[in-house]
């Protein structure tokens, strides 16, 4: 008996010891981990005082302020890289902000920015397009489309008047036809949103100033190739700049993008345009293989707007203008 008792009272003196044990070594684990905790959010605010960034270390309990990290989760532009605003910042040429004017000095813009005007893509972007996900809105089909101004076709056969005048509204130095300009707004940013710089560096064009580079290309043409006869020379620049009353920059509906070079096809942006200006209503205007429809020379970074729904089946059957013009006649 005595000895059945000892061992009781000696397993239960282990016992305590060992529940002694497991209390000190739970604490000594807390007490880790607030210590780990602690440097790790010393580290963290030495960082964000020298650099001024906003890390913010998950369950922030003394911070009582609203984490930025969830505002930021919320923003879908915060995933873009910021190499991307330096990309297009870093544009020697033209930037960002140069075509894109602040909202003060464009009303029109600060209208645009409303919430009611602005729809949220399945992607997340933001978008000024319409409910149709549109930047226009079609009360006509078919061949009635034709008479509107956005499939208005302007080439060495179909000339616009010389007074011909729409409301224009200014992108950063060029003007485009008021009616484009969401589109290209939001096409520019979508760009940028991919790393990618696009601006405008023709819009709108006068007769006059159309007269005056056709001018100015007939004689350079002259110069180049002596042999040329005045009506050659001007064939010859003819298919290079427009003849006044033939370019579709008197419209105001069509946009010359970052270079007139035919490389520009081949970069970063010309292939951009070329793979999405659709989804915006714009057109590659000049393709490669259309000049004999068209009567104009590859010119990758001129685009027409023709509105989202035309641009697309463009887009997807490879016509130019003058084709899908003639398509559409046939469709009731
Ligand atoms: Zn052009």
């Amino acid at each position: 008996m005595a000895n059945t008792k000892k061992r009781k009272t000696t397993r239960r003196k282990k016992k305590g010891g060992r529940k002694l044990e497991i209390t000190i070594y739970v604490v000594a684990i807390l007490v880790a981990v607030l210590v780990i905790y602690g440097i790790i959010c010393g580290v963290v605010a030495l960082i964000n005082a020298l650099f001024g960034l906003e890390i913010n270390v998950g369950f922030n309990v003394f911070d009582s302020e609203p984490t930025s990290s969830v505002s930021e989760q919320q923003d879908p532009t915060s995933s873009t890289p910021s190499v991307d605003v330096s990309d297009v910042t870093s544009e020697p040429s033209s930037s960002e902000t140069q075509s894109e004017p602040s909202s003060e000095d464009d009303p029109e813009s600060q209208e645009q920015s409303t919430p009611n005007s602005q729809t949220v893509t399945p992607s997340g972007r933001k978008s000024r397009a319409n409910a149709d996900g549109d930047y226009v809105t079609y009360t006509k089909s078919g061949a009635a489309e034709l008479n509107e101004w956005y499939l208005l076709l302007v080439n060495p056969t179909n000339l616009i008047t010389s007074d011909w005048k729409t409301s224009m509204t200014d992108v950063g130095g060029e003007e485009l036809d008021s009616r484009i300009v969401s589109a290209y707004r939001d096409m520019v940013e979508d760009a940028a949103d991919d790393g990618v710089s696009i601006y405008a560096i023709s819009g709108y064009r006068s007769y006059a100033t159309q007269q005056r580079l056709y001018n100015n290309r007939v004689e350079r043409a002259k110069n180049e190739n002596p042999s040329f006869t005045q009506q050659e020379a001007e064939v010859y620049a003819a298919a290079r700049v427009a003849r006044p009353g033939t370019s579709e920059h008197q419209t105001g509906l069509a946009i010359d993008f970052n270079s007139v070079e035919t490389s520009f096809g081949n970069t970063k942006a010309g292939k951009w345009l070329k793979a999405h200006a659709h989804e915006y209503g714009f057109i590659l205007r000049y393709e490669e293989d259309k000049q004999s429809k068209t009567g104009v020379t590859w010119e990758p970074w001129h685009y027409r707007f023709v509105g989202v729904k035309h641009a697309t089946k463009i887009h997807q059957t490879g016509m130019c203008l003058e084709e899908y013009v003639d398509y559409l006649k046939t469709v009731r």
